[in-house]
C-alpha cells in the first residue's frame, strides 16, 4: 500500500508570487520554482529564527522531513542567486492554517471567517478563489 503523503501546514501566504533578477537584459530568465513548503521552511528557520524542531511542529511534519524540505529550499535559492534566475512561488503539498483567499480583481490576499460567500475586503469584489486553489494552478 503506498504511503499517503501528508500535506504541510503553511501559516501565512507569501506576499509576492516570486522574485525577479536585477540587471539582466535581453533574455528570459529560466526560473526556479520554490514550492510553498520550501518557502515556509525558509521563513520559519531563517526569518523567524526558529529551531528545526520548532519549525517541524509548525509545519506538522517530522524533523527529518523538515530538514529535507529546508535543504532543497536553500539549494534552490542558492541556484537562483548564483545563476541569476527568477524565483517563482508555486505548488507544494500544503494547506493553509486558516481560510485564505485571493482576489482575482485586485490580487489582495486575505482570510475571511464568512465561509460561504467570501468578499474582498480591499475592493469588495466577489471574484475570489481559495489560496489552495491559487497555488496549485
Ligand atoms: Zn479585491
Amino acid at each position: 500500500m503506498p504511503r499517503r503523503k501528508r500535506n504541510r501546514r503553511i501559516q501565512v501566504p507569501p506576499v509576492i508570487k516570486g522574485m525577479s533578477v536585477y540587471g539582466v537584459r535581453g533574455r528570459k530568465s529560466n526560473e526556479v520554482v520554490l514550492r510553498l513548503e520550501e518557502y515556509e521552511a525558509i521563513r520559519l528557520l531563517d526569518y523567524q529564527n526558529l529551531t528545526q524542531e520548532q519549525a517541524a511542529v509548525h509545519m506538522d511534519v517530522s524533523r527529518p522531513t523538515l530538514t529535507r524540505i529546508y535543504e532543497e529550499a536553500r539549494n534552490k535559492v542558492a541556484t537562483a542567486f548564483v545563476e541569476g534566475r527568477d524565483i517563482i512561488f508555486r505548488g507544494g503539498d500544503i494547506y493553509f492554517d486558516e481560510n485564505w483567499f485571493k482576489c482575482n480583481d485586485c490580487q489582495a490576499s486575505f482570510n475571511d471567517y464568512v465561509e460561504d460567500k467570501p468578499q474582498c475586503p480591499v475592493c469588495s469584489s466577489s471574484e475570489v478563489i481559495t489560496l489552495n486553489a491559487y497555488y496549485s494552478q
